[in-house]
């Protein structure tokens, strides 16, 4: 579960879902639509973000966080500092981070080479871009989670995509409630549609659900060491 820092009602139902799920773990950060609140003080976010860390022993991982060019909700060079500010962070917890990016590619793969962000790792969430992007990921030691857009027909460069990545560096999630896969097209989206999204990239590659979702499981494993297996 990827919970928002500087959001307190849904820090406070991380409580809940852990009581219900034993097996739940989080990632927290300032999702660079957020990062305006922190325009005059950039490394406000990593304190904000640092103190839900050591308010919920549960979290695994920093982010979402990184750039968003697309709806450019905060200015640009606030977004990149508070990028920055949350790599240091998650550079001086050990944590991985879980970076979301959109029309920023050049500007986020700078900031993680300058930052060093490779001595952390992490994933690029709901990776929506070309093989070649997907290779500048991979390149840099980093792994790669599809989301349901990859079940879309339209979407065929991301199938592509499916079919290059290393199973030892896939990722699959649904990034709900949003981007519900097919069948479920329109509708609100659920954890449990993570399925649809294991068995597309299955069929791309000639292998069975359960081999994407054994990877998947072992991945996360190591990356985000739950402690639960
Ligand atoms: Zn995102």
């Amino acid at each position: 579960m990827i919970l928002a820092a500087e959001d307190g009602a849904e820090i406070a139902q991380a409580e809940n879902l852990a009581a219900r799920w034993p097996s739940v773990r989080f990632s927290v950060g300032v999702h660079p639509h957020a990062a305006g609140k922190f325009a005059s003080s950039p490394a406000d976010a990593a304190e904000t973000t640092a103190a839900v860390i050591a308010s919920q022993p549960l979290t695994r991982g920093l982010g979402e966080i990184g750039l968003d060019y697309h709806y450019d909700f905060a200015p640009r060079d606030v977004q990149q500092e508070v990028f920055r500010q949350q790599i240091r962070l998650a550079k001086r917890r050990g944590l991985p981070i879980v970076i979301h990016t959109r029309e920023a590619e050049e500007d986020t793969f700078r900031i993680l080479i300058e930052e060093n962000a490779h001595e952390v790792g992490g994933v690029f969430h709901c990776f929506t871009g070309d093989r070649a992007m997907a290779q500048r990921v991979l390149d840099l030691g980093f792994h790669l989670s599809l989301a349901g857009i990859v079940t879309f027909p339209r979407a065929t460069e991301l199938k592509e995509v499916a079919k290059m990545v290393p199973l030892e560096r896939l990722l699959i999630e649904t990034d709900s409630p949003f981007l519900a896969p097919v069948p479920h097209r329109g509708k609100r989206n659920e954890p449990a549609n993570v399925v649809h999204v294991a068995e597309t990239i299955a069929s791309l590659r000639g292998v069975d659900a359960t081999t994407i979702g054994e990877a998947a499981r072992a991945n996360f494993a190591r990356l985000f060491q739950p402690g639960y297996d």
